[in-house]
């Protein structure tokens, strides 16, 4: 999209694309969509912390370099398009603007920092067996006992458990009340004892999830967040942040650029006329949904929370990711396929597209399935 920047953020722009391009190795075919190496991502969240860039979306008081809207929207284009990961989330996008909002002074001293420079790493324990959806209906136990919770129970599907220093986690410290009002927000240290994690192989051939096991595990009262029985106020706004940032504008943006690249390089795919109206389809759904974000951005920078409107974001965006790796694996025949990639028809910049076509199915599920994200926008809208 061809946004009308002023000279200011274009001297902005062509500083962050000089950046990345002498610190992003050269990337080549479409990205999985989540980050498999450990040390290559934690190394990548460092170097951005060391810049100052890395909590880029916060407040200067807390780390943040002090970008407009327009410039944090500029920085992750240039992100995106230079083919550098996407930082994890949990720490940056969901706990930090939790912690601003209901941390004790103490907490946010102790953990925006080191998130802010890429030196702490956390995952989310929201969902468990049984309570994905229905998230209201989780049964690990916190009991008060002196200084400490101890907690007992089972995560699922919890997204780089195995790589975090920390989880914040929703537990049950109340059964007696209705069950929104039971839940409470703690911070839980990995190292401690009694913590279990199992690896979960996905369909795209990669462990990035698990299964967290937590058995007497004591974690002090200083780490719980906003009050006992706050935690679903909580994890409501922190799930407003998650899935705006979910909508993957940048990334689909370049994701588009190599297929259209591909396209370009092979004459039968790039006189078809089908295949040139799929990608111009493409390319109007993800201006379309670009728009949208700006305005959503836009309210954030005005210090509006994101709200009901996520949701449509997140449903947009994860659609038309997977409407982009579809055309990714179509387009690419032999070439995308895991096992022939390097023959096939010998362009490059299908490598890979399997294995995020197989990664994406799933992100119509995680942050809270696309179905339940329309049950949000029809009670917002009057219909539920
Ligand atoms: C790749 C991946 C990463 C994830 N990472 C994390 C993580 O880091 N931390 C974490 O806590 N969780 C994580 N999750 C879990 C994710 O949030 C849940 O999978 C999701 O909320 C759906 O819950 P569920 O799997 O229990 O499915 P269910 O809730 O059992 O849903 C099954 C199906 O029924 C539909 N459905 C359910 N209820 C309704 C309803 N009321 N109306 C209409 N349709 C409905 C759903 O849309 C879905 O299609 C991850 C999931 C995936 C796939």
């Amino acid at each position: 999209m061809n946004l009308d920047f002023s000279p200011e953020d274009q001297a902005f722009r062509a500083e962050i694309r000089a950046w990345m391009q002498a610190h992003v190795p050269a990337p080549s075919g479409p990205s999985l969509g989540i980050p498999t190496h450990k040390e290559t991502q934690l190394a990548w969240e460092r170097c951005l912390g060391q810049k100052g860039w890395l909590a880029y979306q916060w407040p200067p008081e807390h780390g943040g370099p002090g970008w407009t809207a327009t410039q944090r929207y500029i920085f992750d284009t240039e992100r995106a398009l230079a083919g550098a990961p996407g930082s994890s989330p949990f720490g940056l996008m969901m706990l930090g603007p939790v912690l601003m909002a209901y941390g004790t002074p103490e907490q946010k001293a102790r953990y925006l920092p080191k998130i802010a420079a890429g030196e702490e790493f956390w995952c989310q324990g929201y969902s468990e067996p049984g309570s994905g959806s229905d998230l209201a209906s989780l049964k690990t136990q916190a009991l008060r006992d002196g200084n400490h919770y101890v907690i007992n129970g089972q995560k699922i599907w919890t997204t780089q458990a195995h790589w975090a220093d920390f989880m914040f986690c929703l537990v049950r410290t109340n059964s007696e009340v209705p069950k929104q009002q039971g839940i409470s927000f703690v911070l839980i240290d990995m190292k401690s004892p009694g913590i279990e994690i199992r690896p979960i192989t996905t369909i795209d051939g990669h462990h990035h999830l698990n299964e967290v096991f937590l058995t007497e595990v004591r974690v002090p009262v200083e780490n719980l967040v906003g009050q006992e029985g706050q935690g679903w106020t909580i994890a409501k706004y922190l799930l407003s942040h998650e899935r705006t940032g979910l909508a993957g504008v940048a990334d689909s943006h370049r994701e588009l650029q190599l297929l259209q690249a591909a396209v370009d390089s092979e004459t039968a795919l790039a006189t078809n006329p089908l295949v040139r109206r799929r990608i111009a389809e493409l390319g109007v759904d993800l201006m379309a949904l670009e728009y949208t974000n700006l305005r959503t951005l836009d309210r954030a920078a005005k210090g509006q929370s994101p709200g009901a409107e996520s949701s449509g974001l997140k449903i947009k965006g994860t659609e038309l990711q997977q409407a982009i790796s579809e055309a990714q694996v179509e387009f690419g025949g032999l070439a995308a396929l895991p096992w022939l990639a390097p023959v096939g028809n010998g362009d490059p910049t299908f490598q890979g597209a399997t294995q995020r076509y197989n990664f994406l199915r799933a992100s119509t599920i995680y942050g809270g399935s696309n179905e339940i994200q329309k049950n949000v926008l029809a009670k917002m809208i009057g219909l539920g």
